[in-house]
């Protein structure tokens, strides 16, 4: 794509004469038109030829951003522009490029109240510094990045890269002693390549991981039939390992029974649990004087057993 753009920019500029053409195929602006190539101005184009003015393509060298409107005009964006030579640096012709921005705005915007931003754009070459001077009408955008970030290489910091343009024989010793480098590098890899092939031990490696497996396999089918034979757990709460803290807190504790209460309290909800009347006449008056002794004794032994607490 850049190389198409780059050889319409060539032949948009008619100093190039494609191999194809011929004086009897007609003049060259007529044959690129026919190629579809843009060289369309025709009278255009030296209209203003007189005061020094060519109109050409001119395609943005780099993103930049219009001062009117802020609209971002990328690399490679394309314009009619028209080029003047506005002096020289040395030997070297400066030339001037400019152009107006179309990018569509509401009138207010607009540099002369028109549908369009028609901010005029200049461009001028400096050869002095390599780069482009933004005249009029236009800010670069600056780009910057660090290589750790982009992941590329840093090839050289910019001090060593001005001392290589500044001093050729540093830029030799430079290039001589990176190439040694590299050879060193180079075959010091080799060999630990080599060092690494000599130790290597597979078949040993292979048997402890096999032992390593072998060991978790068992010790894993081991806690699964341990699991198996408990059972399930009686609650859902899983318990906490036990500790020497909890034990001998445990210990510490001491339960006393009362046994004599406990046998009054389990025979007075027997007998109170017992039917009070039941079938046959004569039966349940037995039964009833029964229970009345019964409720007697057992309340007199209970008032005994308190008086002797109570001396107690
Ligand atoms: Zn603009």
């Amino acid at each position: 794509m850049t190389k198409d753009i780059s050889l319409k920019a060539a032949c948009a500029d008619s100093f190039y004469y494609p191999q194809e053409w011929k004086p009897s195929r007609g003049s060259l602006d007529h044959f690129q038109r026919k190629r579809g190539f843009e060289h369309h101005f025709g009278k255009e184009r030296t209209k203003n030829l007189s005061k020094g003015v060519l109109l050409i393509r001119f395609e943005m060298p780099f993103t930049v951003q219009c001062v009117r409107c802020g609209l971002y005009i990328h690399q490679g964006t394309r314009y009619n522009a028209d080029k003047k030579k506005v002096g020289m640096y040395f030997s070297t012709p400066l030339y001037e490029f400019s152009m107006h921005c179309g990018n569509i705005v509401s009138p207010e915007n607009s540099a002369n109240g028109r549908a369009h931003c028609n901010q005029r754009l200049v461009i001028r070459t400096d050869p002095k510094n390599d780069d482009y001077e933004l005249a009029e009408g236009l800010r670069r955008k600056v780009e910057t990045w660090d290589n750790k970030d982009s992941e590329t290489l840093e090839l050289v910091d910019p001090e060593t890269r001005r001392r290589m343009q500044a001093d050729p024989m540093f830029r030799v010793e430079k290039t001589v002693r990176d190439m040694q480098q590299e050879r060193n590098h180079k075959e010091r890899l080799s060999d630990l390549q080599d060092l690494q092939a000599e130790r290597e031990d597979t078949y040993g490696w292979n048997c402890v991981l096999r032992k390593a497996h072998r060991t978790r396999r068992k010790e894993e089918q081991r806690q699964e039939e341990e699991e198996r034979r408990r059972g399930k757990p009686n609650f859902g709460v899983p318990l906490a390992p036990a500790c020497e803290e909890d034990s001998l807190q445990a210990k510490s504790v001491e339960y006393k029974t009362d046994h004599d209460k406990m046998e009054v309290s389990v025979r007075r909800s027997s007998l109170m649990a017992q039917p009070v009347l039941e079938q046959g006449f004569h039966k349940k008056a037995t039964r009833v004087a029964a229970l009345v002794a019964k409720r007697k004794r057992l309340q007199q032994s209970s008032r005994m057993e308190r008086c002797r607490k109570r001396v107690s």
